[in-house]
Parts: C-alpha cells; structure tokens; sequence
C-alpha cells in the first residue's frame, strides 16, 4: 500500500458535476488500497473574483486581510469534495492548510512554505480517512496569521505535502493532458512529452508554460518529487517529471515556451563604475519587481547601457523607480519598449551539443525576425523579439527542430 497526493486545479472542480467526476477519480485510488490525500485548488475563476472584491472596496486591500479572503476559495473546494466523497459511501475529511500544519514565513500574498508538521494528517489516513487539504494557503510561523502561497500556489501545496509525507509521486491533475514541446494554442503540431527533467521544467515554468507554478517544480526538484502532470477527465499517462536520468541525455531539445507580456526597459548612458546596476537592481528589487533578462553594455555615447526586461504590468512601477534614482544615477536617458515578447527553447541535452543556438537564431533570421536580446542558460536560449512575432517564431523553431517528430529526442540536430 502505498500513498499517493493528488492535486486536482480549478477547472477540474469548477462545478458540482465536475467535483462528483473527480470524487470518483479520488475515490477509485483509495479503493486500490492506496492512502490518499488530495489537495484541491479554488472552483473556477473564484479566486480572481475574489481579488476583484477586495478590489471594489479599498485601492490598497490589507495583506493580511487578502489573504483571509484568498484562502476561503480553497475552503469551499475541499469542503464539498468530503461531501461528495461521502455520498460515496467513503470516510473523508477537509483541511485547512494551518489545520494541515503547512507552516508559512509571514510575507502575506506570497509567503514560503518552511515546514510541514503533518501529525493531523497522518492521523487522519491511519483511521483510513481520505484526507482533503485547501490549498495555495498556510499559517505564519510568526504572528499564526493565515498566509497565501502566491498565484498557482496549489501546486506548490500538493508538492510539500507529497516531500513531507513520502508520497511516491505528486499527481498534478489538470485541463491539459500533460506538458507539451509548445503552448498547442499556437502550434497545433505541439506533441505531448512523456519525460521531463526538473531542471527543463523548471526554465519552462519561469519562461512561460503556465501547467505548474515555478515554485512548486523548485520544491520537486529540491526535494526530489516526481511529478506526473495529467488530465483529471481522461485515463492516459500525462507527462512525468523526474530527475534526470540517462534516458534523457539523448534530448536536444525538449520544447518551446514563450510570453508575450513583457516589457523592455532601457537606461541609457549610466556611469560607468562599480555599484551602478546594484543601484538599479536594489531599487527595483526594493519595490518587489521581476526583473528578468539583463544586459550591459557600453554605450555609443559615454558611460554604459543597462537593458533589463520585466513583465507589461510592472513597466510603470519599473519606470517610476528609475526616474526616482535619477539624480543618485545620473543616466543620460530612460526609454522603455511595451511591444516585446520572449521565445525559448530548452532542452537538457544542449548542454553538450554545440549549434543549437546558431541553428535557433539561423531560423529566426530566416524568418526575418530581429533579435533585440538574447540570453542562455546551460540548458535554455532565450530571445527578446517584437511580440507580433512570437507566434510565428514559436511555429518556425518547432518546426526546424522537428519538435513533433522524434529526431529532436536523437543527437542529429
Ligand atoms: N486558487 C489560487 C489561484 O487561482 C491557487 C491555485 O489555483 O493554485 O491562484
Ligand atoms: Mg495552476
């Protein structure tokens, strides 16, 4: 017997029918002699709709006060998931996550997961219960407030709760059927991938695959978890994803990611001395902004170039902070471009394998689509291009590297 977590999002539980469908998916892994427990997301759009009230009363809502309000989405879920489980005919019993022992660091809307106390679970499964925990929700080890994970944060829930209590493998139940070479939106040809590593999953969540929370694949991968991202309506194998294994070493290039909401920044003219892009960087890090791809270089004119990216709605807050150092700067000018998006091919094996990126940037010229940055990883290849050319490039790359094919799994790039 084993144990398995299961977390289920929130299309797959965003109406009474779909929660029965899937309180019989639960209930079929107990009745195979497995203990389960199930972390459930917020039906629908309910958490939006929530940001939205919280909206309609106060211009700048109370962390703290968010974060009541945020965790009542995952409440209902787990609540009317016991209940269907019941009429079921099985024991089940719903968890909040400070109930669960998912103890928190205090930084509410975002807050860290720093440890599991799981006695109240454990307990629960040992009477044989099926055991519910709300997700994306915790409690501050400091002030004992309710805390929220962050955006998708359920992932990141089931993740901890499978590292804590051994689970053989975290099941990710979702829309899709698993992760795929490219967003199938665009690229119809895109291929379901049976194998992923961590590490690949993890430059995909941070460049644009929206499957599982960035911070959820960091914690498999810290903590060593497999995943197996699947479809809760349909009975086939998804993707697994797993530490690396010499299975993989054969894959170039595993898929494509892309964004198309994102903005460049560029502060033109800087001294050029030590300290200059702490200065910048501190400042925006100070307002919790996400600063991505970063170059310098020196400029036409005097002094240094500092080009960064961040996402579309944070370019005023970025662009407010600048001006706001302006005279501990001194920088000649502050232009920025809203009309960017990033393409990005990833694969393990690149690693190893010289071309690649020559081959990526041979297609896109093909394509006549200028590169305004590029930037890599051991892993990655990132370009920064105008956005009405993602599309077009996600299509051209998952062509050229055969990604529906199977050579792209083979050293013949
Ligand atoms: N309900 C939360 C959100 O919409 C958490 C989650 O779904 O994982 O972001
Ligand atoms: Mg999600």
């Amino acid at each position: 017997m084993g144990l398995r977590t299961m977390k289920f999002g929130g299309s797959s539980v965003a109406d009474a029918d779909k929660i029965i469908t899937v309180a019989k998916r639960i209930a079929a892994a107990r009745e195979a002699g497995d203990d389960v427990v199930a972390v459930v997301s917020a039906r629908g759009k309910t958490t939006d709709g929530l940001v939205a009230m919280a909206n309609e009363i106060s211009d700048r809502p109370d962390p703290r006060e968010m974060d009541m309000l945020l965790s009542t989405g995952e409440r209902i879920s787990c609540a009317l998931m016991a209940m269907a489980l019941h009429d079921l005919g099985h024991e089940a019993i719903s968890f909040t996550g400070s109930q669960a022992g998912i103890l928190t660091d205090g930084s509410h809307t975002k807050a860290k997961i720093m440890e599991i106390r799981a006695e109240r679970l454990r307990e629960a499964l040992d009477g044989g219960a099926i055991v519910l925990v709300a997700g994306f929700q915790g409690v501050s080890t400091d002030g004992r407030n309710v805390t929220t994970l962050g955006r998708g944060g359920s992932d990141t829930t089931a993740v901890a709760l499978a590292a804590a209590l051994g689970a053989d493998v975290c099941e990710i139940y979702t829309d899709v059927t698993g992760v795929f070479t490219a967003d199938p939106r665009v690229e119809p040809g895109a291929r379901k991938l049976p194998l992923v590593s961590h590490e690949e999953m993890l430059e995909m969540a941070a460049t644009g695959s929206k499957v599982l929370a960035l911070r959820s694949v960091e914690f498999a991968r810290r903590h060593d978890v497999p995943l197996h991202v699947r479809s809760s309506f349909l009975p086939e194998d998804g993707t697994w994803i797993t530490k690396e294994t010499p299975d993989m070493e054969n894959a170039i290039v595993t898929g494509l990611s892309h964004r198309s909401d994102e903005a460049k920044v560029m502060v033109s003219g800087v001294e050029n001395r030590p300290g200059v892009a702490a200065q910048i960087f501190t400042a925006l890090a100070d307002r919790n902004l996400n600063v991505d791809t970063i170059i310098q270089n020196q400029s036409v004119g005097e002094g240094a170039d500092v080009t960064f990216t961040v996402p579309l709605d944070e370019l005023r807050p970025a662009l407010e902070t600048i001006e706001g150092i302006r005279d501990a700067l001194g920088y000649r000018e502050l232009t920025s471009d809203d009309q960017i998006g990033k393409v990005t091919l990833i694969g393990a094996g690149m690693k190893s394998e010289p071309g690649v990126a020559a081959k990526m940037f041979r297609v896109l010229g093909e394509q006549g689509i200028n590169l305004q940055m590029i930037d890599t990883s051991t892993i990655r290849i990132t370009v920064v291009i105008d956005r009405r050319e993602v599309e077009r490039a996600v299509r051209a790359l998952h062509d050229a590297f055969d990604l529906a094919g199977e050579a792209a799994r083979r050293a013949d790039v």
